[in-house]
């Protein structure tokens, strides 16, 4: 199957016994044995779910991973793959992470013995310098939250094999239709479903996608141990979801490209991060590892932060809200919102700035969205 059908296919088995073409949602906790010992591959919801395996399947599919395991937030898988290492273990990640992340890190998993270093890792050459003798995880994310780094998923390959470390890659604002880091040889894949692969702000849920059978035997039993397991309604809802990626990708890209260009443009704009745009220092890996730049910017006023609180606060069709990778355009605040946990001077060092204000380019007309923009950047 080509990638197109596989997105549109990859869980369409018709229920055998009404036709039923969307497949029915196995709301269940627990299943009957014929027999002591003798089930029909279920027996508990915690461990495996019909429902949740098709939408594994679909998920493993589109991504070409051999195995996907699902949680019920993208937060759980990705601690689902820190529960990989031991106390004592390092972490090498990507200093532009989603803020839930670096808060899991700093705050959590620090208490149990984990060790994290930060680094851009736009540059291998400081992705090298960070490894050390107990670094047994290289955690990238790519284009990052909120800054759209982009990251050499070749090099950080070359660099997790000579040191022998586990490469894991967030490929949330990618998605499965831009970029497949397997393809670049990554271990793990991880995925917020809540934002593209699901599109529609129906459900938070994230995935676990790897060709590793050892992997993909520690998820599914950590999976099943903690038990932070997406509902079978909501598996459901993906699903469905899942079956227009390919087109709301293709819609998201344009749209943003558009948005981008005239922010580019605006008078009252100082900088755009979009690797979309010649103008942006990813642009040339992007082009080169990913089919598609996707639909998430960033921006800066020449303002600072009164301007941009003013063009948030006067946006009629964009809706101030905290998530991405909807059908609607959302615009936010990482500051005060989606990065309001990380501390203001690391937040700063970093380069995410108080004023730094993000799109989600939804799927609407994109005239409107600019149009949208635009009046509330002249009240800005
Ligand atoms: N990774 C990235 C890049 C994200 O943007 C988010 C959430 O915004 C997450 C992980 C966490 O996902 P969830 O909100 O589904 O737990």
């Amino acid at each position: 199957m080509k990638f197109d059908t596989k997105v549109v296919r990859g869980s369409s088995k018709p229920d055998p016994t009404t036709g039923s073409i969307v497949p029915p949602i196995h709301q269940t906790a627990t299943y009957v044995l014929e027999e002591v010992g003798k089930d029909k591959g279920f027996d508990y919801t915690r461990a495996a779910n019909p429902t949740r395996e098709l939408l594994e399947e679909h998920l493993a599919k589109i991504e070409n991973a051999k195995y996907g395991v699902c949680f019920s937030s993208g937060m759980s898988a990705v601690d689902a793959c820190l529960k990989l290492l031991k106390s004592g273990d390092h972490v090498v990640c990507s200093d532009d992470v989603y803020g839930g992340v670096s808060r899991h890190f700093n705050q959590v998993l620090v208490h149990y013995g984990l060790e994290f270093t930060y680094v851009n890792s736009s540059n291998p050459d400081e992705v090298k310098q960070a490894i050390k003798s107990n670094t047994k995880l290289l955690w990238i994310e790519t284009p990052t939250n909120p800054l759209l780094k982009v990251t050499d998923l070749n090099a950080m390959n070359k660099i997790a094999k000579e040191n022998n470390i586990l490469f894991g890659v967030d490929s949330t604002f990618a998605t499965s239709v831009f970029l497949r880091p397997l393809e670049f040889d990554a271990d793990i894949v991880m995925h917020s479903t809540t934002k593209y692969l699901s599109g529609h702000n129906q459900i938070i849920g994230g995935v676990i996608l790897t060709n590793n059978k050892d992997i993909f035997d520690k998820m599914k039993f950590i999976q099943k141990t903690i038990g932070a397991v997406p509902s079978p309604f909501d598996c459901w809802l993906t699903m469905l979801g899942l079956r227009t990626l390919h087109l709301r990708m293709q819609r998201h890209t344009e749209n943003a490209q558009a948005v981008a260009e005239f922010l580019e443009s605006h008078s009252k704009v100082s900088k755009v991060f979009y690797p979309g745009l010649l103008s942006d220092p990813g642009h040339n890996i992007a082009k080169a590892q990913m089919d598609g730049f996707s639909g998430m910017i960033s921006f800066e006023l020449s303002g600072g932060i009164s301007a941009g609180k003013h063009v948030m606060n006067n946006v009629k069709l964009c809706f101030l809200a905290e998530s991405l990778g909807a059908v609607e355009t959302m615009i936010t605040h990482p500051a005060t919102m989606t990065h309001a946990e990380v501390p203001a001077e690391e937040r700063h060092a970093r380069g995410l700035t108080d004023g730094l204000v993000r799109l989600s380019i939804g799927i609407e007309d994109k005239q409107d969205i600019i149009d949208d923009l635009d009046q509330a950047l002249k009240q800005a």
